[in-house]
C-alpha cells in the first residue's frame, strides 16, 4: 500500500531493538483519512472470506478495527490487556511483550467470541507473532473460527508470519519491513 509506506517513510522513526514508532499516525496521534484508506485496503484484500465478527486488543489495534467494523457493518471486539473484575465468564490467556519486555494476560468475555463466530483478527503491528499466539489460543478456546488476521505493519526479520502460517491462517500486511538495521527503514517492494 504505496500510501502507507511513504508515510511510514516520512514519518516513522527507528529505535534500538527493532522498534519502530510510528506515533504520529497510528500509536499516539491517529490520521484517520489514512486508517480509513488501511480499513478500505484491509477489507479489498478479505473480500471474499465469511466474516462475521472484527477482532483486536486493545489499544492500537482499535482504530483500524472499528473503521473495518464501520464498513462492513460488523461488531468489532478488542481483546482486554487486564482481567476486569467486573467480566463474568472470560477466556484467557498470557502473552509476553517484546516491546515492553513482560508478560500480560489477554481476555475476552466468553459472550463476545463463540463457537458460531467467523473472524478477522487486525492489529497495527506483527513482530514475533506472541499476540497473534495469544488470539489462536482465545479462538481455539471459544471453538470460534480465525479466518484470517490482517496487520498494518509486518516487520517480517522478526517472523511473527510463521507463527500465524504454521496454524494454516492467513496472513495480510499492509507495509512490509524487511529491516530496521542501522535504524534504516527498508520497506519490500510489492
Ligand atoms: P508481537 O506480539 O507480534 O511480537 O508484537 C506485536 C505487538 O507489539 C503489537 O500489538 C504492537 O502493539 C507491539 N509492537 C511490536 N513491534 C512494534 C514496533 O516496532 N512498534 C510499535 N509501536 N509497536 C510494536
Amino acid at each position: 500500500m504505496k500510501l502507507l509506506k511513504d508515510r511510514i517513510l516520512k514519518d516513522g522513526k527507528c529505535f534500538p531493538g527493532g522498534i519502530l514508532k510510528v506515533d504520529k499516525f497510528i500509536n499516539h496521534q491517529l490520521d484517520p483519512n489514512l486508517m480509513k484508506q488501511i480499513a478500505v485496503e484491509l477489507i479489498r484484500r478479505y473480500a471474499s472470506s465469511d466474516i462475521n465478527k472484527i477482532l483486536t486488543v486493545e489499544a492500537s489495534g482499535i482504530a483500524p478495527a472499528i473503521m473495518m467494523g464501520f464498513l462492513l457493518d460488523l461488531p468489532v471486539v478488542f481483546a482486554k490487556k487486564k482481567k476486569p473484575s467486573t467480566m463474568g465468564d472470560m477466556l484467557s490467556t498470557t502473552v509476553f511483550s517484546f516491546t515492553k519486555q513482560r508478560e500480560y494476560h489477554m481476555v475476552i468475555s466468553k459472550e463476545y467470541l463463540q463457537p458460531t463466530d467467523k473472524v478477522l483478527f487486525i492489529d497495527d503491528f506483527l513482530a514475533y507473532g506472541n499476540a497473534a499466539k495469544g488470539i489462536i489460543d482465545l479462538c481455539k478456546q471459544s471453538g470460534a473460527e480465525l479466518v484470517g488476521m490482517g496487520f498494518i505493519i509486518e516487520k517480517a526479520f522478526q517472523k511473527g508470519r510463521e507463527v500465524i502460517e504454521k496454524e494454516g491462517i492467513r496472513c495480510e500486511s499492509l507495509a512490509i519491513i524487511d529491516s530496521l538495521d542501522n535504524c534504516e527503514i527498508k520497506l519490500r517492494e510489492e
